[in-house]
């Protein structure tokens, strides 16, 4: 029997990624999201790619009203839970949509588990609850010392569930936490939709390919690194998607609560990714070095061998991979969601005929 997963914010980057791998393993993604910071015709994407379409709920995860018609609608077996807001500055402008969202949302949805009997959930937590850490690899053990709310709501999250789980031992709990995620679906067909000026590295670099933005401002480049500029841990984000099944597939009638990071273990710089990202488009990139990004650290990485070790889990591809695959989304997806390389859209609807 096909094992159903509810992926809450399936629609978004790493959820829809998600999706793809799950459907790969042979499991049933029901996707619950209110398209707040997605766009609905990923689900038409999806259909592509998976070859049917995946069932989806437009909704709020802080709907209890609406989340209890669905646990009782469908046989769920597992929650992998990304819904949620993720950008750094805008916490600290809206700290309470943070916590609302992130927090709340997170007591609404594990409330309608437990009512449900469905006791197996997949968190999307991050490398940010370490704050500055003080070694690299950073280990699952480290002091976590989150900065903004943003970091500080999905650590609130994480000590909530091992509240829940202490208290209910029966529960599959496996929290995991991110480093960078880029790269898209090798098919072009699904990718980071970023709205407005994109905060991060790679988003930046596409759209300094494709014309949008004129260049990249290097955020600081007297660190104490190899080369002055910013070292963090980037992670394909299928191969992160991947993660998600390993951990569906170990937390499967184990019960536990497992805390796991997720990256490569590897540290690129700036300037080596926008090395590796000029040899994936075959153009230089223009570049201007600037100060330092407020609140920004130096260096850090991940150790995914706990993640290894207990799911059975590696990340496989590379560096040069991950932007290839960034740039093909972009490239045939210029305008996101709305455009693809020689199909109009000039409605809500979806265009599914024409391939690149
Ligand atoms: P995303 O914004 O692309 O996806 C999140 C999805 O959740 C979106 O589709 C959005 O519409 C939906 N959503 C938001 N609030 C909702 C609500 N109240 N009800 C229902 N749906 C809602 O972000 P992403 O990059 O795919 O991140 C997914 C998860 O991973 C998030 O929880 C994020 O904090 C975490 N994370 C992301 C990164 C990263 O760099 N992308 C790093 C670490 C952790
Ligand atoms: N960065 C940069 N220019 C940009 C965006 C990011 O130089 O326009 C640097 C940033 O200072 C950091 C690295 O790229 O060293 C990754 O930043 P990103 O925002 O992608 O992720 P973070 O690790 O900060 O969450």
């Amino acid at each position: 029997m096909t094992r159903t997963v509810l992926v809450t914010g399936g629609a978004g980057f790493i959820g829809s990624h998600a999706c793809v791998a799950l459907a790969a393993a042979g499991y049933e993604p029901l996707i619950l999201d209110n398209f707040c910071n997605s766009d609905v015709r990923v689900i038409e994407r999806l259909s592509e790619i998976i070859g049917k379409a995946p069932a989806f709920v437009e909704g709020d995860v802080r709907d209890k009203v609406l989340l209890h018609k669905v646990f009782r609608e469908h046989e769920i077996d597992a929650v992998i839970h990304f819904a949620g807001l993720k950008a750094v500055g805008d916490s600290v402008a809206h700290p309470l949509h943070y916590y609302d969202t992130n927090v709340s949302g997170t007591v609404v949805l594990a409330a309608e588990m437990q009512r449900a009997g469905v006791k197996t959930l997949v968190f999307s937590s991050s490398a940010t609850v370490y704050g500055e850490p003080e070694c690299s690899p950073i280990p699952e053990g480290a002091d976590c010392r989150p900065e903004s709310p943003y970091g500080r709501s999905k650590h609130m999250v994480e000590q909530m569930l091992t509240d829940l789980h202490r208290s209910q031992p029966d529960w599959n709990v496996i929290v995991l936490r991110y480093f960078n995620p880029v790269g898209a679906h090798e098919s072009g067909l699904i990718g980071e939709q970023p709205r407005g000026k994109p905060n991060n590295l790679m988003p930046y670099l596409c759209q300094v390919a494709t014309g949008e933005r004129q260049s990249l401002q290097v955020h600081g480049s007297d660190y104490a690194t190899p080369d002055g500029t910013g070292v963090r841990d980037y992670v394909h984000v299928m191969d992160l998607a991947e993660g998600h099944v390993a951990a569906v597939k170990h937390a499967g009638g184990r019960p536990g609560l497992l805390t796991l990071n997720l990256g490569t273990g590897q540290g690129y710089s700036v300037m080596d990714v926008i090395n590796e990202f000029e040899r994936a488009t075959g153009q230089p990139i223009a570049r201007q070095l600037g100060p330092r990004r407020p609140g920004d650290v130096a260096a850090y990485w991940g150790d995914p061998a706990r993640a290894h070790k207990l799911l059975g889990w590696k990340a496989r591809r590379g560096l040069a991979e991950m932007c290839a695959d960034s740039w093909r989304w972009q490239r045939r997806n210029p305008a996101g969601y709305a455009s693809r390389l020689g199909v109009e859209v000039a409605h809500s609807g979806i265009e599914l005929a024409q391939e690149l």
